[in-house]
């Protein structure tokens, strides 16, 4: 049988193709409580309700920004929160035509026998959830999960384990309205080289869609949030052109075209880079089906919580420094990013963690 009919089938297919449309991308700004609180401590601020607030405020308010965004990634907290002046953040993007997200896995727990590998949690009442979220007015969901490279990783066990569970997870949301973001993130941690990452991306890919098949998912309705095919963070970097070549061709032989737009994670690489690399994928010539977009998390906020370390009277400059890396991404989705983005402190550096966890 093919795809499962949902009652929101329309809805769900205008709005992945809506946050796909060339020249906008998303927001990740669903970094768990604890998450939040390792950025925090990088620019001594405290981890506390106030703060996390007056940071997505800065965030979704940021003036020219929400032009370059079709979506924002909520965690939990933040989807109830509101403006200092009392407007619910959904409201606030809804009124600038940006869809809201939410973030709706549970974290990782390491799968037993393995090296080190995981699987990702929430599915249990995830019905429930995403229920509730829809009527809190989220029209997308994430779900993240986690492979590594090792010398017998990722083994069968945890690419099974993985793609079945996005499956699981994209059947639930599409029933409740959500449209589901598919990430099956392969972590950049180790000294391999790019085909390597090519061949664990297909391999990985390619067993999400064939679970997403199995689950009956609508394909129309779902996002891809990849990682980009780069060799490992102990090897030598390569050209962004190399990327994108590296990272289309692992998509176009994994990914229907059904599939409205792939929005890529940043995975620790600096801010400049994942624009780079980006811009060169959507510069490459040749066929690509889907629209190729952002939703990066570190890779958008970095020079921005530099920029405000936690002060009131920083608000200004720091959205000003948000607004170059919306702008600089935007073009990315185009391919006509000249590399001319103002680089703020911070923007090129590195961003890479050892084992991050979301
Ligand atoms: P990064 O862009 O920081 O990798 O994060 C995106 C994200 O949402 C990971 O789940």
């Amino acid at each position: 049988m093919s795809a499962f009919k949902s009652k929101f089938e329309d809805e769900l297919i205008a709005n992945a193709a809506y946050i796909g449309s060339p020249g906008k991308g998303i927001l990740a700004a669903d970094e768990s409580t604890g998450t939040i609180g390792k950025r925090f401590d990088s620019i001594k601020v405290e981890n506390v309700e106030s703060n996390r607030r007056a940071l997505r405020e800065l965030l979704f308010t940021a003036p020219g920004c929400v032009e370059c965004l079709s979506g924002v990634i909520m965690f939990e907290e933040t989807l109830y929160q509101k403006t200092a002046s009392g407007k619910l953040f959904v409201d606030v993007l809804k009124e600038a035509n940006v869809l809201t997200g939410i973030k709706v896995d549970k974290g990782t727990v390491e799968l037993a026998g393995t090296n080190g590998e995981t699987t990702t949690q929430g599915l249990d009442d995830l019905g429930k959830r995403c229920q509730k979220y829809y009527e809190a007015g989220a029209r997308f969901a994430k779900w993240r999960a986690v492979l590594k490279i090792g010398p017998n990783e990722p083994s069968p066990l945890s690419i099974h384990e993985n793609a079945y569970g996005l499956a699981r997870y994209a059947a639930i949301c599409q029933e409740n309205g959500l449209v589901p973001i598919v990430e099956p993130e392969i972590l950049v941690d180790g000294s391999h080289d790019i085909n390597i990452c090519a061949d664990v991306t297909e391999r990985v890919l390619a067993a999400c869609y064939k679970a997403l098949n199995d689950h009956h998912v609508l394909l129309e309705g779902t996002l891809l949030k990849p990682n980009m095919v780069t060799p490992g963070s102990d090897s030598p970097k390569v050209a962004p052109e190399v990327i994108a070549e590296h990272t289309v061709r692992a998509l176009l032989r994994t990914v229907p075209p059904a599939v409205p737009a792939i929005v890529f994670l940043s995975g620790g690489q600096s801010e400049e880079e994942a624009t780079v690399n980006l811009n060169a994928m959507n510069k490459l010539k040749g066929k690509k089906p889907w629209s190729l977009t952002f939703s990066f998390g570190r890779a958008l906020q970095q020079s921005t919580l530099k920029a405000w370390a936690g002060k009131e009277e920083n608000v200004e400059t720091a959205q000003a420094t948000f607004l170059t890396r919306c702008k600089a991404n935007s073009e990315a989705t185009l391919g006509s990013y000249k590399g001319d983005a103002n680089l703020a402190e911070g923007a090129s550096e590195s961003l890479h963690v050892k084992d991050y966890k979301y």
